[in-house]
Parts: structure tokens; sequence; C-alpha cells
């Protein structure tokens, strides 16, 4: 957590809106996540936070990567291309895996030449990439429970269960090999019974992919570790304890286990100062407007389901504020009910805990640009 004094002082320097990434929370964040999970590689989920910095620190740190576009691929084997060509190929499965279920046939010809390892949920996702990149290895996404996590990410991807096997088949037939099977619960998955349905319907694919002949050696759990934005996020230790048993239970020591926690590994590390251009009483409550909104920083508003509370620097008896972003939509709202002291124009304010779906979904609406982006502690 940067100090109040810090962040005013940085804001002061380079202007607002500012955007203050710690990598020094990254690369805990990382160091906990193995910590405590010491079985599970954690492959970060770029999409939450693609600056090539944050991917570098990650990658320091030990992290491996999820990305699910050439884009994302390319920031993240910019890392590892500088080995000898031997070396890079033995260790591109260990640092990345293509886990977008979904591939355009150009997107399968320019990984092909990687021999990446990719995810797939469909026939017709077989019939194309044995077509465009035969050299793929493939993990299966099986459509797991999401009951209970803020954002739901099972209606669109997923194989459901009983058709599991039949899928390792026909890409086993189709001339490819399936590793191993991935699954999402849903982002910010606080219902942690999800992970334990999860962990038992992927061993059931594994009893009966066995039996019918089909030895897989990698299970993917994916994201969805919660970030503590509140204290009614159970703490990770808890989540941990949880897994390793379920883990010991249904998985031999063999079978090479990965996760892709993006917002767990960087929500935390951000932090965003914004600056009061405008006040106005309306209908008797207090409106601040500030030069970042839900176009931009506060995206996770709309996208992530997401409430950042804003806080001032300033002391004194609050009430219940609007606040609103610096666009003419009305869609622009930050939040109706945010508790703050009386502030004058240019006064700042800050919202913590911001560094996953924020920053990456800012557009450039209504001609204002993205926050800058300041890295400490790099
Ligand atoms: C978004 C996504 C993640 C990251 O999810 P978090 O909830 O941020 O940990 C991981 N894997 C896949 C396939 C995703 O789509």
């Amino acid at each position: 957590m940067v100090m109040q004094s810090m962040l005013k002082k940085l804001a002061k320097e380079h202007g607002t809106p500012l955007f203050v990434v710690d990598h020094k929370v990254l690369r805990n964040n990382v160091a906990q996540f193995k910590k405590y999970l010491p079985r599970v590689q954690p492959y970060y989920a770029v999409k939450a936070n693609s600056d090539p910095a944050i991917v570098k620190t990650l990658y320091k740190a030990g992290a491996s990567f999820d990305v699910a576009s050439m884009p994302e691929f390319l920031i993240v084997h910019e890392n590892i291309k500088n080995l000898p060509e031997k070396e890079r190929q033995a260790y591109i499965w260990d640092k990345i895996i293509y886990a977008n279920p979904i591939k355009a046939n150009e997107t399968l010809v320019e990984l092909d030449p990687y021999k990446p390892l990719v995810t797939y949920d469909n026939y017709e996702e077989i019939e194309k990439i044995r077509k465009y990149a035969p050299h793929a290895g493939l993990a299966l996404r099986l459509k797991v429970p999401n009951t209970g996590a803020m954002v739901e990410l099972s209606s669109k991807f997923g194989a459901a269960p009983g058709e599991a096997v039949n899928l390792i088949e026909a890409a086993h037939k189709a001339g490819l090999i399936v590793e191993g099977l991935s699954f999402h619960v849903g982002s910010q998955c606080t219902n942690f019974e999800n992970y334990v349905q999860a962990l038992n319907l992927a061993a059931s694919v594994f009893r009966e992919a066995k039996s019918r002949g089909y030895q897989l050696k990698l299970l993917d759990i994916g994201g969805g570790f919660p970030a503590p934005y509140d204290d009614n996020v159970e703490p990770f230790k808890a989540l941990a304890r949880k897994l390793n048993a379920e883990l010991k239970r249904l998985f031999p020591k063999e079978i090479e286990i990965l996760a892709e926690p993006g917002r767990f590994m960087v929500a935390t590390s951000a932090t965003l100062i914004a600056k009061v251009i405008g006040k106005a009483e309306r209908d008797g409550k207090q409106c601040y407007y500030i030069n970042d909104g839900v176009y931009h920083t506060y995206s996770g508003v709309i996208f992530d389901h997401c409430h950042y509370p804003v806080k001032a620097f300033k002391k004194g008896p609050t009430r219940i504020c609007a606040v609103f972003g610096p666009t003419c939509d009305a869609l622009d709202t930050i939040g109706l009910s945010e508790e703050l002291p009386d502030l004058e124009r240019g006064d700042l304010v800050y919202s913590e805990n911001i560094g996953a779906y924020s920053h990456a979904s800012s557009t450039w609406f209504n001609g204002f640009p993205p926050a800058k982006v300041l890295h400490i502690n790099q």
C-alpha cells in the first residue's frame, strides 16, 4: 500500500489522472501464491492488465502467463525471445498457455511455429487446429459451476463434462494430443465450493479418459482467486488450504497443476489518483466531477461489476455524495453513495486496489485520454 503523502507527491509531480503501479506488491503477490499453493504454477492472465512492465516484473518473479490473443502472446514472448532456440521451445509450455478456446484461423497459423499449448472446447475447433496449428498441444476447457462469482465466465466457454472424453478422443483421432483439462470457476470467486466441485468434475473426467485409454497429464484450475477488496473476502490462505487438500486427494503427484490468476496478481498493485474538476448540488445531493471515469480507469464499474470506493486526502465530516467521470455520458458514473468530506475544485481523490480490469479497458471516449501510468519500486 502506497502512503497517502507519497501519492499526493506523485500526483503533484506527474499530474492526474495518475495510475500508480507498485511492483513490490506484484512481486509479493506472486510470492504469496507460490507459498500457499506450492504445487500450482501461476500463469498470470494477461487480460487483467497487459502493461508490458507488469508482465516483465511478474516474469522475473517466476510467473508464467495465460494469453488470449496474438498481441498478448507477443508481449509475453518478448521476455523469452532471447533464449537459445532449443531452450525456448522446451520452455514455451512452461511459460505460456493460449487459453482462448476460440481462435481465428489466422491466429492459429501465426501460433503454430511456436508449438504452443492451447485450449479448446468443441469439435469445430479441433478441425481448425488440425488444419492450421497441427503442432499445438491441447487442453480441454470444461464447463463448471460459476455460482456466486462476481463475474460469470461459464456461459460462453466450456465443454459439458459428459462430452469431455468424446472431445478428447476426437482430438486424438485428428492426430492431436490432449495434455489435460482446464476450467474457470468465475472471476472474483468468493464461493470456494466452486473450486471443490470443479476439481471433482475434472477428476471424474481424468478417470473416464484413462479408462478409454487417454492418460491426461495436466490440470489447469483457471483463475477466479479473489482480490481482498473488502473484509468479506476470506483470506487466500483459506482457499489455498481447501485447494491443496482436494488436489492431494484427487490428483496424483505426477499430474502437473497450473492456474491462471489474473485479478489476484494485479488488483492490489495499483492506485488511481484523480482530481475534482467540478462540483454541483443536484436534488439535494452533492455531486463531484473528477478527471477519470468509467470509460477510463474506472471501466471495471461497468465491465467488471466492481465498485471502487473514492477516497479523499482531505479530512473532515463526510456525507454521501455522487462521483461522476469527465465525459458527457450519464453512464459515466463512478458511484452514487461515496462518503466524502467537503471538497473543492482541484482537490485530489484516490481509489485503491484498482489494478485489475481497469486501465486495460480504458478508451479515448469524448477525447479524454487514459490515465498516465507510473511504475514504482520496479
Ligand atoms: C479472465 C480469465 C482468467 C483470469 O481470471 P481472474 O478471475 O482474473 O483470475 C483466467 N483464465 C481465463 C481463461 C480467463 O478468461
